[in-house]
């Protein structure tokens, strides 16, 4: 058998008829067309000469079929690799060159750009209509056809890691590694057959292919399957769904709308949040406008989901939870774990963690230990009832005359000033420091100036914590998944001091 799609299609084997996606303006499609149409491209797959353990690399806008270009690859034996649709094609190049594909498949419009850059892969083609020389007189799957037979330490996909910190990395991850975090998640936050979840998320990213994709197949649920991020489809869709799984900046931007009411999300029964923190003061205020409170989860390329706030008890804001089932979690410093309360770098082990980084040894070496535990690069406290909250990345870690300052400290003391909507605090080279502090604030008032936010950081901050320097500015960089270019921001601010 092949091991993750044998479980991935457990969910609905018994209701084949069962609806996996309505489209808005588009034909509904049921479990066993989704699961044909990837059988057909799997046998299209072959028949272009895939074979057990080849890539297919992947950037393509965000369609049912490219879910079956998904779950073909799987079930021909291959390695699924999606690409950013935001990516250049230099930047393509680069993952070409990398993953070394069998196949390429591309949108149309961008073929004459990409084919040079594949030079040993077949490039094939799908649009936003999932049109294409991928798709084009597919004949329908043969009924003789069974999945490529693959076990669980066999790697299904390898996810390019979202750059944030520096050059993405490509992250294996195996069937066992997608199939047990899935099915921990459908446990954790109980998804059933009866769910309707709104599918908003690209699909070339752990939250929106693996989350989001799997959950949603494993627990034989429904999806409103949107292109994209669009609030007023989400709202349209939200009367007759049940959950949704965004981003926070899905949550700030949907708060922006009138019409979310608790009457309009009576039917709702779970709004799920992660990829980037979510802030207090939107849980707040998602909770007075609804009457839910959002659970936060926390995870990333490498492992899958590691914690989450619980279904039943309390969902606290500002914390990703506890560690899932099956995995274990430690926060370490100086080669021990800390105390209570204390900060250090969090560590997971269990089989959500990723086989290793893709031809790069020493990378694979530096971050996952021989006895399992991979070290994630995010600094974190638990607390007391064990609740992980975390404070940042290592990387962004701010010494500062041999002092280290936690961003998110910083952060959380503006953000909770009149008239800020959310901050960034970043350390730039500085000549006597080292480093030193600057803040880079988003007003929501005309009104908030650069001298409040400075006196309420000389009132409740350590001399060494306070910024050097703040700036308002309209927005803070973000890419697609709504995470904060903080390396950007160091790079435009780094003579500052100079
Ligand atoms: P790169 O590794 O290439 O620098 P990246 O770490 O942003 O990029 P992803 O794997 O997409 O790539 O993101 C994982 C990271 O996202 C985590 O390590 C963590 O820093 C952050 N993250 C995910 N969920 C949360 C959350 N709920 N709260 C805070 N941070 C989160
Ligand atoms: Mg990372």
């Amino acid at each position: 058998t092949n091991y993750l799609i044998h479980r991935l299609s457990l969910g609905a084997e018994s209701t084949p008829d069962k609806l996996f996606a309505s489209r808005p303006g588009q034909p509904d499609v049921t479990y066993a067309q989704l699961f044909s149409g990837a059988q057909a491209l799997a046998q299209r797959l072959i028949a272009q000469g895939l074979e057990p353990g080849d890539r297919v690399a992947v950037q393509v806008a965000k369609t049912l079929e490219a879910v079956q270009l998904y779950l073909g690859t799987v079930m021909a034996g291959g390695i699924f690799l999606p690409l950013n649709t935001a990516y250049t094609a230099a930047e393509v190049g680069y993952f070409l060159g990398d993953a070394t594909p069998r196949i390429l498949v591309c949108d149309p419009a961008r073929l004459d750009e990409l084919s040079p850059l594949a030079t040993d892969a077949t490039v094939l083609t799908l649009d936003s209509a999932g049109q294409g020389s991928l798709t084009a007189d597919l004949p329908d799957a043969d009924p003789a056809f069974a999945p490529v037979s693959r076990g669980g330490d066999d790697l299904a996909a390898i996810l390019y890691t979202s750059g944030t910190t520096g050059r993405s990395k490509g992250a294996m991850l195996s069937h066992k590694n997608l199939a047990s975090n899935s099915a921990s998640l459908v446990d954790l936050w109980r998804f059933t057959t009866d769910d309707v979840l709104i599918h908003a998320l690209p699909i070339f990213h752990t939250h929106g292919l693996f989350v989001a994709t799997n959950v949603a197949l494993l627990s034989g649920a429904s999806t409103v399957f949107l292109p994209g991020f669009d609030a007023d489809a989400i709202l349209d869709a939200m009367p007759s769904a049940t959950a949704l799984m965004g981003v926070p900046t899905f949550y700030t931007r949907l708060l922006q709308h009138d019409r979310l009411t608790p009457d309009h999300a009576a039917n709702m029964r779970l709004f799920i949040s992660g990829s980037a923190p979510l802030l207090v003061d939107t849980h707040e205020q998602w909770q007075a406008r609804t009457g839910h409170r959002i659970l936060e989860r926390y995870g990333m390329t490498e492992t899958n989901m590691s914690t989450s706030n619980p279904y039943d008890a309390e969902r606290r804001a500002g914390t990703v939870g506890f560690p899932l089932p099956g995995v274990e979690l430690r926060i370490m410093k100086d080669g021990a774990k800390v105390a209570q309360d204390d900060i250090g770098i969090i560590e997971v082990r269990g089989d959500n963690v990723f086989q290793g980084y893709w031809q790069m040894p020493e990378k694979t070496a530096e971050e996952l230990r021989p006895d399992g535990w991979f070290i994630t690069g995010d600094l974190a406290q638990q607390d007391s009832d064990g609740y992980v909250t975390i404070v940042g990345r290592a990387k962004d870690l701010i010494i500062t005359g041999g002092f280290n300052v936690y961003p998110k400290e910083v952060e959380s003391l503006i953000d909770d000033l009149p008239g800020v909507l959310e901050s960034a605090v970043i350390g730039v080279p500085h000549p006597d420091f080292g480093e030193a502090v600057v803040a880079i604030v988003v007003p929501d008032s005309p009104n908030l100036t650069v001298e409040t936010i400075a006196q309420a950081c000389a009132s409740d901050l350590a001399k060494f914590k306070q910024p050097k320097q703040i700036f308002l500015v309209d927005a803070l960089p973000r890419n697609t998944m709504g995470k904060v270019q903080k390396k950007a921001l160091r790079e435009e601010n780094v003579a500052l001091f100079a």
